[in-house]
């Protein structure tokens, strides 16, 4: 099928795409790498008359470091960021991640900002982001907000971000201690992904999230607990700990994994991940 007809803006500065997107705050959509849109908009399912494409906005592809804090402009790609030596130095977890992200050609145009605000549930970087405590900066004629990574996705293919909304940047807290990333893919998606990020004392703080699993990322509270009271706790009583978890949690059953299949994807990863920010040999 062929996408409707619809109208095309490319500004080049930012205040031009707000001004634009307030004028159509009813019926409009940014436009980024356009690797989901463009399969949205063929499908019929991204039937807008109003696209903003904000490539043309280079401080929206920005990354740097403010000394305990690294900043990712929303257009950055995942190639982008593979390759950038602040991310590789700080974060190379998720220099990692997105250097394994699709094929070559979706993370040469695949933006962190189009795969955070698609809210694909498959997606693996929301995972990632949330369990580093990101941090999102939206911005409308109304001002700019700040939002959890955590709490940015509701469900799936759902954000609480508001259409006139543009997502300007990804502020990440650089920890001082472990941090891992681990996922199985079937084909071209991933169907347990699991992050973790510890404090360099992990009894201060231990943030343990899967994705992949249900509608959007969750956390692992008991785990997280478990980690924080012990972090030599035994290999059984935390596989306990994220299987009680993993237990809450509305999993996904399709035809890339049942959803018993998949809660055992995402307690093997979780354990993985957990024991590699530990620094610990695993035992499945
Ligand atoms: C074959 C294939 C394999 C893939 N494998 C993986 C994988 O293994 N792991 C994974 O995590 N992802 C995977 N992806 C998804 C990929 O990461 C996303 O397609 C990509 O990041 C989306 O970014 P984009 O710039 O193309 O977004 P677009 O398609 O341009 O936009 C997506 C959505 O985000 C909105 N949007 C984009 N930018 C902004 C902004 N700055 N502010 C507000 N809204 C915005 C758009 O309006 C649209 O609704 C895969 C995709 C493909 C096609």
């Amino acid at each position: 099928m062929l996408p409707r007809p619809f109208n095309y803006h490319r500004p080049r500065t930012l205040d031009e795409a707000v001004s634009f997107m307030t004028c159509h705050a009813d019926d409009v959509s940014p436009y980024a790498g356009g690797t989901e849109l463009l399969l949205a908009m063929k499908m019929h399912f991204a039937d807008y008359q109003n696209f903003v494409d904000l490539k043309r906005i280079p401080e929206l592809r920005a990354i740097a470091r403010h000394d305990d804090m690294v900043s990712l402009g929303a257009l950055a790609t995942h190639a982008d960021i593979a390759v950038n030596a602040v991310i590789r130095d700080t974060l190379p977890a998720l220099a990692r991640l997105c250097a394994s992200i699709a094929n070559v050609r979706v993370r040469a145009s695949g933006t962190i900002g189009g795969n955070l605000c698609f809210a694909e549930p498959r997606a693996d970087p929301p995972i990632l982001l949330a369990a580093l405590d990101a941090q999102l900066y939206l911005k409308s004629a109304r001002g700019e907000r700040r939002v959890a990574a955590s709490q940015f996705i509701t469900g799936a293919l759902e954000t609480i971000r508001a259409m006139d909304e543009i997502l300007l940047r990804i502020e990440i807290p650089l920890a001082a201690g472990g941090i891992s990333y681990e996922r199985v893919v079937h084909g071209h998606r991933t169907v347990a992904g699991a992050a973790v990020v510890l404090a360099n004392d992990p009894s201060t703080s231990a943030r343990v999230w899967v994705g992949c699993v249900a509608g959007c990322p969750a956390s692992l509270p008991s785990a997280e607990r478990y980690i924080a009271a012990n972090p030599d706790v035994p290999d059984n009583a935390l596989k306990q700990a994220i299987a009680a978890d993993i237990g809450e949690l509305d999993v996904i059953d399709d035809e890339d994994a049942s959803a018993d299949y998949r809660r055992h994807l995402a307690l093997t990863v979780a354990h993985r991940a957990i024991a590699a920010a530990l620094g610990r040999k695993v035992s499945v």
